[in-house]
């Protein structure tokens, strides 16, 4: 008796054991298939953002390089337009060499007058002008400088403002003669370095007095060699491209050639 319950105990473990293993097996497959199908989940993923990155990239780059030809072509479009303009008209340098600084006094009440005559602040010369000063900026810049415009073309009307309002006329041209400003052919103007901090030039613009004059050299001791330099740097490259200096304003420049004075007003719209 005793043995026939081992032998049932036996069996039913057998058994038990059996379908226990069958169990686990079917468990572990189950989990493998799990296991495999999360992995693919993982690679197609994987696949997707590549692709999307992949795609992202390519748009990116035909969207700067649509971008580049647009500006190009503007460039060229802009440089076309400039050529075929006569060498009279009156362009606004900046549309033309975008690195000149402008600092239009005339705009603005930081003048002798203390009063603003422009309604906005536009530096404008002559064509043939403007082109001459375009390559003294390029000569400037290899050089560390940068040109700063204080005034270009001035409508005589302006120039009759100035002229009323000052004492000291050895300072502002007769407007009835008119001015080479008046005529587009002449630029006060400065230097400014790579921070755009102005070269010491030894007076301020508009300077009415003898320090403002080339032939001044009685500056102090530990600033009249810089001075000096910054000068002759300013002097010797705007005669190089065509333009004259005058003998009492440092910032004033002429053009060689001159044209008629204008009172057309500042393009300000
Ligand atoms: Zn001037």
């Amino acid at each position: 008796m005793k043995i026939l319950s081992y032998f049932i105990v036996s069996i039913f473990f057998i058994f038990s054991f059996s379908s226990c293993s069958n169990q686990s097996s079917k468990q572990l497959q189950a989990s493998v298939e799990a296991n495999q199908e999360l992995e693919k989940l993982r690679q197609d993923s994987i696949k997707k953002i590549e692709t999307k990155r992949a795609e992202f990239i390519e748009d990116s780059l035909k969207r700067i390089e649509l971008q580049k030809q647009l500006i190009e072509k503007k460039e060229a479009e802009k440089k076309a337009y400039f050529d075929n303009l006569e060498d009279s008209t009156m362009v606004e340098l900046i549309k033309y060499d975008s690195s000149l600084v402008l600092d239009i006094r005339y705009a603005t009440e930081n003048n002798f007058m203390k009063q603003k005559v422009y309604p906005c602040p536009k530096a404008l010369l002559r064509k043939v002008a403007a082109i001459a000063l375009f390559d003294a900026n390029q000569k400037f810049k290899k050089q560390g400088y940068t040109i700063k415009i204080y005034d270009g073309y001035r409508p005589l009307s302006v120039q009759w403002i100035l002229w009323n309002t000052t004492t000291n006329k050895n300072y502002v041209a007769n407007p009835r003669r008119g001015s080479n400003h008046n005529k587009g052919c002449a630029v006060d103007m400065t230097l400014v370095d790579a921070e755009g901090n102005e070269l010491n030039m030894g007076t301020g613009y508009d300077f009415f007095g003898k320090e403002a004059h080339h032939t001044y050299k009685n500056f102090p001791a530990d600033t009249k060699d810089e001075i000096l330099k910054n000068r002759k740097t300013l002097k010797t490259i705007m005669e190089s491209v065509g333009f004259k200096s005058i003998s009492n304003e440092w910032w004033h420049y002429d053009f060689k050639i001159k044209y008629p004075v204008s009172d057309t007003p500042l393009p300000c719209e």
